[in-house]
């Protein structure tokens, strides 16, 4: 009878807990807890201070294998085992999720505010705006949009000594420069502080960034799939003066900006890494930032909320930070690494912290690893693999059920389960379990997992029954979290043989194939010292190659690289594999026709 039960039925049947007996309970003080209403609230980053000295609890990842285009269940089996660990095996325990963006809500996959009876509550508070934090991150991406049309056309209009008026305006008759312009001084290498002891040609130089506007990186972002945003021109008012070119959009979540809320480890490092982001290239060949902009200051402001993660709870009651939301195929896909911090140190050395990687583990486990621990310094016990006996047989082949799931185990989940074995963590295959699987596959899917390589694999009935659906997954991961893992990184290379390496080792590619766009950007990159930064792909999701259509574990492909972009705040290189878009685009029927809502009750119908 359960399939005539929506989530949001599901969600709306239970009253959450008070978010404040939810915060005492977990052990934090009044005063670390900014409630955003009922539900909801902002946890303040001065806990990580008072529990420094806290022993970090076992760090889980949830990742998966190569899914259809619904999701294969990550978002549920991590509500679910952390249900489990709290309710059942009576651990401290703690699930960080990724903020879901507007794209898929309304566009092709639903929320992710998991399903069932694994879900966080209230489901559309959490599908929905949340506190912001989305909302902040696009205003500060297009502040720093609007920052840079501005400055190119008053750069344009107004010689050396006008815009050094403007941009050191006298108070009372005295000109000083503000704390971010002397910053840029001092990377322009002047290190006068009295602003009347410029030479003019030291004026020039300072007033000037010189963008090229055929070299300007940064996009403007929206959290909608607007897929006529994907190239735009700007600037066409006569008010413009002619300062017209062709720019685009991205979806917010894809954002530098989003990347960073997930990547910082506390406001000082969120604010440097703001002010470190390149948003292009002068007519010289110099990066520009935002400090040069003059705008990180005001990018921190906008953002000072944002980077405290939201508490909200499961249907069960067990806690849940849910802290930004990247994508996994066109962003780094896992959500922050304060999120993550917090809650190891609020479980403590016995409990559980079970945080989420986006897509496939080629793309979200493996950013995880390269990416966020090389950020965080955290290292992971166990990987949890989610496989489905639906998207086995999407990548199976064979005459019947019984042998297209196991050729599905036989490629992909075998391969996945390999690339997490790359990093030497342990993995527990669960398998989200469907009322239509039968127990012949289920059984057969346990068997090949353990076979090939897998500490455990066990059916997991948490969408049905709860926490108590997942009990033996989440007995199987306290055993494998005592087991040794021997973590370590898949590269220390430079930027070419990093990108080979993933499309090798991960992948399964023979080589890498670049476009001569991408080969000069590696060059530029190296030549201004990001070398050393990790990688992060953009690679579609529905294959472990480049070819939406190639299930399995496919073999014997060459990866196409684009296009190599850099996001210096956030810290990564960004190479676009063959047609990735940074802005999706809407089905002819998306979600957003079933979603409505009820003007007397309020109440929403239709999400999921
Ligand atoms: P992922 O996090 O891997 O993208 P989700 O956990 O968001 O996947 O699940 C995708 C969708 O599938 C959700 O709508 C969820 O309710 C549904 N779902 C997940 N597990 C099951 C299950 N065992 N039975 C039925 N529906 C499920």
């Amino acid at each position: 009878f359960l399939c005539f039960i929506s989530d949001i039925e599901i969600s709306r049947a239970q009253t959450p807990k008070p978010v404040t007996q939810l915060a005492e309970e977990i052990g934090l003080l009044p005063e670390e807890l900014e409630a955003y209403g009922r539900n909801k609230a902002k946890v303040r980053l001065s806990l990580l201070d008072r529990l420094h000295s806290q022993p970090d609890g076992k760090y889980v990842l949830v990742a998966g294998i190569t899914p259809t285009p619904l999701g294969e269940g990550k978002s549920t089996v991590t509500i679910g085992l952390v249900q489990a660990m709290s309710a059942h095996l009576k651990h401290n325990s703690f699930a960080c999720l990724r903020q879901p963006s507007q794209g898929p809500t309304f566009g092709v996959k639903g929320g992710a505010a998991g399903g069932g009876y694994a879900q966080v509550i209230p489901m559309e508070e959490f599908n929905l705006h949340l506190t912001g934090d989305i909302h902040a991150i696009t205003a500060a991406n297009n502040l720093v949009a609007a920052a840079i049309d501005a400055r190119m056309l008053h750069e344009a209009t107004q010689s050396d000594k006008a815009l050094f008026n403007r941009l050191v305006p006298s108070v009372n008759g005295v000109r000083s420069f503000s704390p971010i312009q002397i910053s840029r001084l001092r990377r322009l290498g002047i290190f006068k502080t009295d602003p009347a002891a410029l030479s003019m040609q030291e004026i020039s130089t300072f007033v000037r960034l010189d963008l090229d506007p055929s070299k300007i990186t940064w996009q403007r972002v929206v959290d909608t799939n607007d897929r006529f945003l994907r190239k735009i021109t700007v600037g066409q008012a006569s008010t413009e003066k002619g300062q017209i070119r062709e720019t685009g959009f991205d979806i917010a979540v894809a954002s530098e900006i989003m990347a960073i809320l997930a990547l910082a480890d506390s406001l000082e490092d969120m604010k440097n890494r703001l002010a470190r982001m390149v948003v292009g290239t002068s007519r010289s060949g110099q990066p520009v930032t935002a400090e040069d902009l003059g705008v990180s200051g005001a990018l921190a402001v906008l953002m000072k909320d944002a980077i405290k993660p939201t508490l909200m709870q499961t249907l069960e009651g067990s806690p849940v930070f849910v802290h930004a939301g990247p994508f996994a195929n066109i962003a780094h896909g896992n959500s922050s690494v304060l999120a993550d911090k917090l809650a190891l140190k609020l479980v403590g050395r016995d409990g559980f912290v079970v945080t989420e990687a986006g897509f496939g583990a080629d793309i979200g486990m493996e950013k995880f690893f390269n990416i966020k621990c090389r950020a965080s310094g955290l290292r992971p016990n166990v990987v949890v693999l989610v496989a489905t006996v639906r998207a086995l047989k999407m990548h199976g082949g064979g005459p019947n059920n019984l042998s297209l799931v196991a050729g599905g185990c036989r490629s992909n989940l075998k391969k996945q389960i390999q690339i997490a074995h790359l990093f030497g963590v342990p993995v527990v295959v669960a398998l989200n379990v469907f009322k239509t699987d039968t127990q012949a596959e289920i059984d057969l899917v346990c068997q090949i997992a353990k076979e090939c390589g897998a500490s455990d694999a066990v059916p997991c009935h948490h969408w049905a029954q709860g926490g108590r659906g997942s009990v033996e997954l989440a007995k199987a991961v306290d055993e494998a979290a005592n087991r040794p893992s021997n973590f370590q990184f898949l590269y220390n290379t430079e930027v070419m043989e990093k990108i080979r390496t993933i499309a090798r080792k991960v992948y399964g590619a023979d080589d890498v194939e670049l476009s001569p766009e991408a080969k000069s950007k590696i060059d530029y990159y190296n030549q201004q010292g990001y070398g050393s930064l990790p990688i992060c792909m953009a690679k579609t999701h529905l294959s472990l190659s480049h070819m939406p259509e190639k299930k399995g574990a496919p073999t014997g492909f060459v990866l196409p690289i684009r296009d190599v972009r850099a996001s210096v705040g956030a810290g990564f290189i960004y190479p676009l594999v063959g047609t990735m878009s940074t802005m999706p685009g809407l089905p002819t029927r998306p979600c957003f026709y079933d979603i409505d809502l009820d003007p007397v009750t309020e109440e929403i119908t239709g999400l999921f």
